[in-house]
């Protein structure tokens, strides 16, 4: 099929067929589990895994790619691994970065440590206004970085907006797109020019794989390529097998993971014990207009505000008999957790409520149950 044909087909379909099939007999790719490689001539290619250049490697990326909308992909060891080594690729001592202030705690970290440790100069924006974009930028400054819908609020950028102010500025766009994965939204279709995965969510789907994932152009792929040859982020073939059947259900287990979530949030949203609920894809959600035109589905991540003493969340959470709670989400079982506790732990009482996140606060990743089991779940442990 050619490049072209291949652009046309849909987001589900491109989930089990990339824009190369593979040779031989088996209808699945073919995988190699060397680390050494023959190489008895000058000109053989020089195949090793931490060169991200075998076939494998290279098969599966491309279907991620494609999915994605992107000329290229990689896949990392990690969602940390393709955040932090892309980051350090593009940003060296002196340069200025701005990001979306409602980040992934690791990557808040990294920023934090790394980034400014490094002598980078960082400016977060506290509301998704791009005004406030904007008015961050310096001659320094080299690229724009968010995450929509974010962690644990689900505050919604409007990715049009972003891009625009980005190349109208020279700069480059990134986003993390783990919350929407590429079935829900395709920022590079909105102009970004990178977009991060934390494939150990929804790509990977299943809560047994740790991965991560770069989509952008060519060149840009290649640059973060040499860094990441260097800093050593590559998966073993076997981690290769699990990611090549997990995307193959993607688009199946998102579109559900959809249905439930905005499921559950209406009917949270009309339950006695909770005060407020954060979901793109209820009308009151101050982004549900941009979420709209912007996303294909809403996600399967929603918040929501226990009305119930802090004190009582470890009986709720105990009461559930199917909803698991533990950190992490992305998987077909359903998962909760509270941010107080686990991402916003580090924070001070005071700083966690500046940044929206009381302590009864709790996060869901829905999972592809059916809907009337998890309801009664939740239901039941919140009366
Ligand atoms: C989990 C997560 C990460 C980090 O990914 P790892 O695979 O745990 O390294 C980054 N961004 C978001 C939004 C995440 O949820």
């Amino acid at each position: 099929m050619s490049d072209q044909d291949h652009s046309q087909l849909s987001p589900e379909t491109r989930c089990i067929h990339g824009p190369v099939r593979h040779e031989g007999p088996g209808v699945n790719q073919p995988l190699d589990v060397s680390s050494a490689f023959i190489h008895a001539h000058p000109d053989d290619p020089i195949l090793y895994p931490r060169y991200h250049s075998l076939n494998h490697q290279q098969a599966v990326a491309s279907r991620l790619a494609s999915l994605e909308g992107a000329a290229a992909a990689m896949l990392f060891s990690s969602g940390m691994s393709a955040i932090a080594t892309t980051l350090l690729t593009l940003l060296k001592p002196g340069d200025h970065a701005v990001f979306y202030q409602q980040l992934y705690g690791g990557t808040f970290a990294l920023v934090q440590q790394e980034l400014r440790g490094q002598g980078i100069l960082v400016s977060l924006v506290e509301k998704p206004d791009i005004v406030l974009f904007a008015a961050s930028l310096t001659p320094q400054t080299k690229l724009i970085y968010v995450e929509s819908p974010s962690n644990p609020l689900l505050d919604i950028v409007d990715l049009r907006e972003v891009a625009a102010l980005a190349k109208q500025h020279g700069l480059l766009s990134l986003i993390d797109n783990t919350f929407a994965t590429p079935i829900n939204q395709r920022p590079i279709s909105y102009g970004f020019d990178a977009v991060l995965h934390s494939g150990t969510k929804y790509l990977g789907g299943h809560s047994d794989l740790i991965f991560g994932a770069l989509a952008a152009s060519h060149e840009l792929v290649e640059r973060v390529r040499l860094k990441a040859i260097l800093l050593g982020s590559a998966l073993n073939a076997l981690d290769f097998y699990l990611i090549d059947r997990s995307l193959k259900t993607l688009a199946l287990r998102v579109e559900r993971q959809n249905l439930n979530a905005l499921e559950l949030a209406k009917r949270l949203q009309r339950h006695a014990k909770v005060r407020k609920v954060f979901y793109p894809g209820l009308p009151e959600h101050p982004g549900h207009a941009i979420a709209a035109s912007q996303m294909d589905g809403f996600g399967g991540m929603l918040s929501f505000e226990a009305d119930l003493p802090a004190e009582h969340l470890p009986a709720l959470l105990r009461r559930l008999e199917l909803i698991q709670p533990a950190i992490s989400l992305g998987g077909v079982e359903s998962l909760i957790c509270v941010p107080a506790w686990t991402s916003h732990k580090a924070l001070t009482a005071e700083e966690r409520k500046r940044a929206g996140v009381s302590e009864t606060l709790l996060r869901l990743s829905a999972g592809v149950e059916q809907i009337e089991d998890l309801w009664n779940d939740l239901e039941s442990a919140l009366s």
